[in-house]
């Protein structure tokens, strides 16, 4: 024990037990922080400090009232504190004492109102192999896997990538400088959190992994002979339980996929491909945003994860797309079923928060109203012609829908239609429900209803027009009669209160009854919460049947939501085929799409046309097009309609981007040496089924060591990969590559220039592009017309005097190819810094007269400048520089 004694003594002692940051402890009604604590939740929530003194010191003291915790809770945690919680129970001798229940973190934190999933995610390390297990408290869902051989740490980040884990427990095999946890920090919000060893030792952790989920089931998933994924397995199921959230109940089910079933999706791709959150971490903008219409926030968490785990088997996603077909024809239909799921509470974690014993009368009417949703769907499905034989029919039927139906009768019977908020205070269970309940309920209101009588007797017996009876907290029940009138009230009324206008007085007759209904009272309120804490531990005992209506109602939201979106964009059922084909008629972009005039575009790739080298100007349309490809092929695998007039799609093992370092610095994110290790790693993990896309790869270094890389790349994916891939570079020599190898093809987006204007049409064509249009970009910038007109003079000279030097110095025509394909190696060509070509000319002097020396500056600075090897943000700031000096100067 510390020196201080009393509560703070009680308060310092507990913190000494827990390795959160900080520490609740109930005292009565509040669930106070002491001290250091006491500052620093004040500070963080906005609360008052007051002083409590305690043994002749006096220590800051900061408190929030008992049923208003959650939402503190959840704003601690959310900011990063582990808050432990210690509840006050009564000790034999009468008085109070309080222990840790629950620790709270980001994983463990049961009362979020957030929609999206919230897993904790544990990892073991054991020789080549990683064990993974990812638990959501919120909602029951376990899933555990493994991923081995060369790459298992890229498939390890891919994995914490899909599930996006909010908190993380590195097995005791990480040691806590390991790369990857420093990769981990960097990339994830996840607080990592280190659990004991010991609950990852194999043998314990095996025994839990058996208590919890059965002793077949490791065998029945295939996971029994992974020792480190069941030592993961473990760990979480320790840690959850330690937590104190009480929710072990809710995890029924243990949940595995082999990455054989899905389509891989590494950290970056997911990441570049912008599924769940922008490149800017905004949620606004995602794929998932644009596409998203469910109406429930289950369904919206089924959606987010058919988009982060696209599958591979095509009788799922041909299952999927028809049930999608089947509700876009079906339009009455599918607005119904909308309306229907629209009233639907989140059933997953309903039964989360029945297990952990924090569900209230009114989640329990809701899940009574949810699940009767479930045989409403059912009706409305077989009702519709269209449905009737859909895939639909079959999702509703998956859950035991007599057993829903029974329970959600059972609890429609038993609570009240519109119970409050609270367990303690009664008016929650009917009445019928329970026969002691009903008696009690019976005596009870009769005594109401004496009391209800009391005022008109009295008034006639003692002719008193001005009397009432009423109750408050200090004088219980008493009678009020107007001054007016209180020469006529009998020597029986005891006066108790003189108020301004009136007497307040009591009788024995109403003493004794207000006794009688208290007792009552009391007795109702204790019965109705046990017959309520009973529903609720049967409705846990039935967690599975809750998670499974709800997963069912969750995915037809989720199916009704793709056909919500196909129709109203118009998109088209795309026919999935098991070949290296993707051939897309009228393509779009599915995010572009929603806010520009878009130029639909045609795609062909097939196993003699398998790798694309896509050039063009800046801003052409380069980038939209090729993650366009990307994104089709990925809601083709998600079972979603496509943008496109219509399309073909081979089936893809896995989908890795690469955008080049230059283009991410700008966002501050990524170095040359994570380009080239994700390069690889995309170079090791692509097969022959994969779509690889590579947007401007080898930009993060100088001109001749990126298009070396570039090349050797290309050369490697197209003979030894042979991956599907679309290739976007501003390397002009890379064009050549196609006459050299077979089955790489150059396509281009056009642009039209004329009168020195450039358009871009947005449109791809096949071949190459001849060339870039950095000067037009300054144009566009608003750089004055001199300076444009002087930077094409400059230009050309430039490439004359490169033309000159790539030929051995006899002149002739600007050549672009420096590289020489046959030798692979590079000839003649000098450096792009070729200096500032002074002028003597004309346009030179015109130039001085009417800016100044500051002229030549911003020529010198212009020429030097290499347009495709600096940031946009960059270009941008500087181009402003120099308009703000030839302003100045003019
Ligand atoms: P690049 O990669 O060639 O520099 P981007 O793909 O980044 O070009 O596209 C530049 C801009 O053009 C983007 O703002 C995008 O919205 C727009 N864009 C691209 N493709 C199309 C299209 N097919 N139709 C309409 N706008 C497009
Ligand atoms: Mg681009």
């Amino acid at each position: 024990m510390t020196e201080a004694g009393g509560i703070v003594g009680e308060f310092l002692g507990l913190k000494e037990e827990t390795e959160a940051d900080l520490l609740a402890m109930q005292c009565g009604d509040f669930y106070e922080f002491f001290s250091d604590d006491a500052e620093t939740v004040a500070a963080e929530l906005d609360l008052k400090v007051s002083q409590k003194s305690s043994h002749g010191s006096s220590y800051p003291m900061a408190g929030v009232p008992i049923d208003e915790l959650t939402p503190y809770l959840a704003a601690l945690v959310e900011r990063g504190y582990k808050v432990a919680v210690a509840d006050q129970y009564e000790t034999d001798d009468g008085g109070h004492a309080r222990e840790i229940t629950r620790v709270v973190t980001p994983g463990t934190l049961l009362e979020t109102t957030d929609a999206d999933a919230r897993y904790i995610a544990a990892i073991v390390e054991d020789g080549d192999a990683y064990g993974l297990a990812f638990a959501d408290v919120t909602t029951g869902r376990f899933h555990v896997t493994e991923v081995v051989g060369e790459d298992a740490r890229g498939h390890l980040l891919s994995e914490l990538y899909r599930f996006a884990p909010v908190e993380i427990l590195p097995g005791p095999d990480l040691r806590t400088d390991d790369p990857l946890l420093e990769r981990l920090r960097e990339r994830t919000d996840a607080m990592l959190t280190l659990h004991t060893a010991e609950a990852f030792a194999p043998g314990k952790a095996r025994h839990r992994v058996r208590d919890q989920f059965g002793t077949e089931t490791l065998e029945s998933v295939g996971v029994a002979e992974k020792a480190a994924t069941v030592r993961a397995a473990g760990g979480v199921l320790s840690y959850v339980e330690d937590s104190g959230a009480g929710v072990l109940a809710s995890m029924t089910r243990l949940q595995t996929h082999g990455s054989g079933n899905h389509v891989e999706l590494d950290a970056t791709t997911q990441r570049n491909l912008e599924l769940t959150e922008t490149m800017q971490g905004e949620k606004t903008g995602s794929l998932f945003d644009t596409i998203d219409h469910t109406v429930t926030s289950a369904g919206g968490r089924r959606l987010a994860e058919w988009l982060q785990r696209p599958r591979r088997s095509r009788g799922e996603l041909e299952r999927r797309q028809s049930a999608v077909a089947a509700l876009s024809e079906a339009a009455m239909a599918r607005e119904e079923l909308r309306d229907l799921l629209d009233g639907a509470s989140d059933l997953e974690r309903l039964a989360s928060r029945a297990a952990s014993g924090s569900a209230d009368a009114r989640s329990l009417r809701a899940a009574a109203e949810t699940l009767a949703l479930l045989p409403a769907a059912i009706d409305l499905v077989a009702d519709s012609d269209r449905l009737a034989d859909s895939p639909l029919a079959e999702i509703l039927r998956r859950p035991d829908v007599d057993t829903v139906e029974d329970l959600a009768s059972e609890l429609d019977d038993a609570i009240v239609d519109d119970p409050p908020g609270t367990i303690t205070k009664g008016n929650i269970v009917e009445p019928s429900h329970d026969a002691d309940l009903e008696a009690l309920v019976e005596n009870h209101e009769d005594a109401l209803d004496w009391i209800d009588r009391l005022p008109e007797r009295e008034k006639r017996k003692y002719d008193i027009t001005h009397l009432s009876v009423d109750r408050n907290t200090t004088d219980g029940y008493y009678i009020q009669v107007g001054k007016s009138e209180t020469e006529k009230v009998p020597d029986e009324y005891e006066q108790i209160k003189t108020l301004k206008n009136s007497e307040r007085y009591v009788i024995p007759e109403l003493e004794e009854r207000e006794r009688e209904i208290l007792r009552l009272e009391e007795r109702r309120h204790d019965l109705e919460r046990e017959l309520f804490e009973d529903l609720r531990d049967r409705v846990a005992a039935r967690a599975e049947l809750l998670q499974d209506a709800g997963r069912a109602l969750a995915t037809v939201d989720a199916l009704t939501s793709l056909a919500t979106h196909a129709v109203r964009n118009d998109w088209t059922r795309p026919e999935l085929v098991e070949g290296r084909e993707l051939d897309v008629r009228a393509g779009r972009h599915p995010v572009v799409e929603q806010t520009t005039e878009f130029v639909p575009n045609d795609l062909r790739l097939d196993t003699d046309r398998q790798f694309l080298i896509v050039t063009g100007p800046n801003m052409s349309g380069k980038s939209t097009y090729m993650r366009q490809a990307a994104l089709i092929t990925l809601l083709a695998q998600v079972g979603s309609f496509v943008p496109a007039r219509s399309a073909t799609v081979g089936l893809v093992d896995g989908i890795y981007t690469r955008v080049g370092a230059l283009d991410e610095l700008a966002q501050g994110r990524s170095t040359f040496m994570v380009e080239m290790q994700e390069l690889s790693n995309i170079l090791h993990s692509a097969t022959e089924d994969s779509l690889v896309i590579l947007d401007e790869v080898g930009r993060g270094t100088a001109t001749y060591d990126g298009i070396s890389i570039a090349w050797a790349a290309t050369e490697y994916l197209h003979n030894q990969v042979r991956a599907k891939t679309l290739f976007a570079t501003h390397y002009h020599e890379l064009t050549t590559l196609a006459d050299h190898l077979d089955r790489v093809a150059n396509v281009h987006v056009a642009a039209d220039e004329s009168d020195g204007e450039v358009t871009f049409l947005r449109t791809v064509r096949e071949g190459p592009t001849d060339r870039s249009y950095g000067i037009h970009v300054a144009d566009l910038a608003g750089v004055p017309d001199p300076v444009v007109d002087r930077s094409r003079d400059v230009l050309d000279k430039l490439r004359e005097e490169k033309a000159i030097e790539a030929k051995g110095g006899d002149g002739g025509d600007p050549v672009q190819a420096v590289f020489d394909v046959e030798s692979g190696e590079f000839r003649g060509a000098a450096t792009a810094d070729g200096g500032a070509a002074g002028g003597e000319t004309e346009a030179g002097d015109a130039l001085r007269e009417r800016f100044g020396d500051d002229a030549e500056d911003v020529l010198d600075a212009l020429t030097a400048l290499d347009v495709t090897e600096t940031p946009p943000v960059e270009l941008l700031s500087e181009v402003q520089r120099w308009q703000e000096r030839l302003d100045d100067s003019s």
